[in-house]
C-alpha cells in the first residue's frame, strides 16, 4: 500500500539523503529499518510521512501519489499513518487523554476544549486506547508527570486515534529504559498482529529487531542494502 519508486532526495544544503530508493510495503508486514545515524532512516520516514517531498520519484500512499498531490491532499493521505517519536512528543501541560485525543481532533480542537467540552464519545474513545496501552487509569494526569515508557504509550494511542493504517515509529525505544522499551515493542506488535496495521519502525538493537520484525529493511548512505527476514540478516552479518 506503500510504495516509493525511484525516490532520491537531496536537502538544500547539498545533502544527498536518499538515492534511487523503490520498496513495496505491504499491509501487516512488522518492519524494521535499520542502518547506521545518517543513512536516511529518518528522512524515508519523513517522505513516507508527507512530511518531506523526495527532490525524485514517486511516492504513493494506497494508490494516491503523495508527490502530485497538492496540500490538502497530502494532509488526507498523511491520516492513514500515525507517528510515534523517539521523544514521544506530547504536549507536556495537556493530560495524557487530551494528548490522545490531539490524534482524532487535532491540535486546535484540543486546545480549545481541552478538559472542558470533548463529548462523552470522544471521552470514552480515548479511555478506550487509554486501556489498551494499559494507562487508563493515568489519564487525567499531565503528561509530564508520567514516566517516559508511560509518555510514550501515550504517544502509540494517539497515533491509533487517529485510525490509521500505517504506523510509523521513529527509534520509538531509543529513549527508554529496557522494561518500558519491552513494553513498547509488545503494544507494537499487539498493533500489528491484532489490528492488522502496517508497522514501520526505526531500530537500532539486532536482538529487538529479530524478536519484532518479519521484515527488515537495511539502508546505508542513503540506499537500500538490504531487504529482507532478520534470519536472513543473521546470515549475512
Ligand atoms: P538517519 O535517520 O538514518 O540517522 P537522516 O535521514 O536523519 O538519517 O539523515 C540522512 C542525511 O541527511 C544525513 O547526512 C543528515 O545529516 C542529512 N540531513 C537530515 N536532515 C537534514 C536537513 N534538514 N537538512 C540537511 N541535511 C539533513
Ligand atoms: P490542522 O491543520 O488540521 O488543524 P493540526 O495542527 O491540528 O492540523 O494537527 C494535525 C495532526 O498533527 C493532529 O492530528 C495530531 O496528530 C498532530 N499534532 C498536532 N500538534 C501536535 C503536537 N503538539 N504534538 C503531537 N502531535 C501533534
Amino acid at each position: 500500500m506503500i510504495e516509493l519508486q525511484h525516490v532520491s532526495h537531496r536537502f538544500s544544503n547539498g545533502t544527498q539523503a536518499l538515492s534511487n530508493v523503490s520498496l513495496n510495503l505491504d499491509g501487516g508486514t512488522f518492519t524494521a529499518l535499520i542502518g547506521p545515524s545518517g543513512a536516511g532512516k529518518s528522512t524515508l520516514m519523513r517522505v513516507i510521512n508527507g512530511l518531506v517531498r523526495p527532490s525524485q520519484g514517486r511516492v504513493t500512499i494506497s494508490g494516491h501519489d503523495l508527490t502530485a498531490a497538492s496540500g490538502a491532499q497530502v494532509r488526507l493521505a498523511r491520516r492513514e499513518i500515525g507517528m510515534v517519536f523517539q521523544q514521544f512528543n506530547l504536549v507536556r501541560r495537556l493530560s495524557a487523554l487530551d494528548n490522545v485525543l490531539l490524534g482524532r481532533l487535532g491540535y486546535r480542537a484540543v486546545w480549545r476544549s481541552a478538559l472542558k467540552a470533548y463529548s462523552q464519545a470522544e471521552v470514552q474513545f480515548a479511555l478506550h486506547l487509554l486501556d489498551r496501552v494499559g494507562l487508563a487509569d493515568q489519564a487525567w494526569q499531565r503528561a509530564d508527570t508520567l514516566s517516559g515508557g508511560q509518555q510514550q504509550r501515550v504517544g502509540i494511542a494517539r497515533a491509533l486515534a487517529q485510525e490509521p493504517k500505517v504506523i510509523l515509529a521513529d527509534e520509538p525505544i531509543s529513549a527508554l529504559d529496557p522494561k518500558s522499551a519491552e513494553q513498547v515493542m509488545h503494544i507494537l506488535r499487539s498493533i500489528h498482529e491484532d489490528d492488522g496495521l502496517m508497522v514501520i519502525a526505526n531500530l537500532h538493537f539486532l536482538g529487538t529487531v529479530r524478536d519484532y520484525a518479519g521484515r527488515v529493511i537495511g539502508l546505508q548512505q542513503g540506499q537500500v542494502m538490504f531487504d529482507g527476514t532478520a534470519a536472513e540478516l543473521t546470515d549475512a552479518a
